[in-house]
């Protein structure tokens, strides 16, 4: 696996505040890579020093295994949480000036930015002044530009923030078929929700420390919950069933005469050992593995407990009736 990007041991301090402390990460080449982690904790900290806005106190970045240097600002498209375009200009020219600015030349710029505008359903608003756009527009106008001269390395902070759910899908669509023409890219948020189903890889930042880092399919292996969500016709008997050192019952809930439970398997006990317990007492109509969100990794690598061992609303039902 290449390495677009490697961040090595960065620590920043603002004049009385540690916003990154030795925080290292690696991005694969081509992946969709989720900087995610409460706000303050120092994200926005590290893309600016990605993108030599800033520089750190302590550590390295390499891009492609090449130390970080200014010709790397060009490969980079970066789209900054405060978003401001000049209010007073029109939009297609301004697009137009930022395009050049990012190197691509006059009829070019004008003709890739058309064809965005087009998809983007923006090309009634070219000659309009930036204020007379929603801000949803103008997000989607800077959103063009950050891709537009192709960088290999685009780098979205709070991408989603603002949009309405049919843009959302528009945006997610549009950056996983930049993937698949070979951009690597990075979202950072606190809203961890907004991008987990793109990420393929993630690194949580908490308090200016990297807490967790990897594939995604890998880390949701090793936080399995073995929580599992049965629904059963009637039970009569089901806390004796499962009293003892096995499983425990994380509550239950009844609901038009089915009951929901929910119930954690310990040590070695497996699903069969649960299901064998379960099937004399009642009909069993569904039998999941809850599967941990990267909310509730997060929650657990901070504070030590999945949310997911509470069951809303536990108090509607108890076992048995
Ligand atoms: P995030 O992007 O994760 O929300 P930031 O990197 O913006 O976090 O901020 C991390 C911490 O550093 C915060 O506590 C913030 O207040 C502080 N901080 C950010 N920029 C500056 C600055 N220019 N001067 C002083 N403190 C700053």
């Amino acid at each position: 696996m290449s390495l677009l990007l490697r961040a090595e041991r960065i620590t920043k301090v603002y004049t009385n505040h540690r916003a990154l402390n030795q925080v290292s990460m690696a991005v694969p080449e081509q992946s969709i890579f989720g900087l995610l982690g409460p706000n303050g904790a120092g994200k926005t900290t590290l893309i600016r020093i990605i993108n030599q806005i800033i520089g750190p106190d302590q550590g390295r970045i390499f891009i492609n295994n090449e130390l970080l240097k200014p010709k790397h600002v060009r490969q980079i498209g970066y789209l900054p949480e405060e978003r401001g375009l000049y209010k007073k200009m029109e939009v297609g020219e301004q697009a137009l000036y930022l395009a050049r600015l990012k190197g691509l030349k006059g009829e070019d710029a004008r003709k890739l930015l058309k064809g965005w505008f087009e998809k983007f359903d923006l090309m009634p608003w070219w000659k309009k002044k930036v204020e007379e756009l929603s801000k949803g527009m103008q997000q989607k106008v800077q959103f063009i530009i950050t891709i537009l001269h192709r960088p290999k390395l685009l780098i979205f902070d709070e991408p989603f923030s603002g949009f309405d759910p049919i843009n959302v899908n528009l945006l997610k669509e549009e950056i996983l078929k930049l993937r698949r023409e070979g951009a690597t890219i990075i979202f950072s948020t606190h809203n961890m929700g907004s991008v987990e189903e793109l990420c393929d890889h993630i690194a949580l930042i908490n308090n200016s420390e990297k807490i967790l880092e990897g594939d995604v399919g890998e880390i949701k292996k090793e936080f399995r919950s073995r929580i599992y969500e049965v629904e059963l016709e009637t039970t009569k008997d089901l806390v004796e069933r499962l009293a003892g050192e096995h499983f425990s019952i994380i509550g239950t809930k009844s609901q038009n005469g089915f009951v929901t439970v929910r119930v954690k398997i310990k040590g070695n006990a497996t699903t069969n050992e649960l299901m064998k317990e379960l099937m004399p007492a009642a009909n069993i109509l569904s039998f999941k593995e809850l599967t941990p969100s990267m909310n509730d990794i997060f929650i657990k690598k901070v504070t030590g407990k999945f949310p997911l061992e509470t069951l809303e609303n536990n108090k509607q039902g108890s076992a048995g009736t």
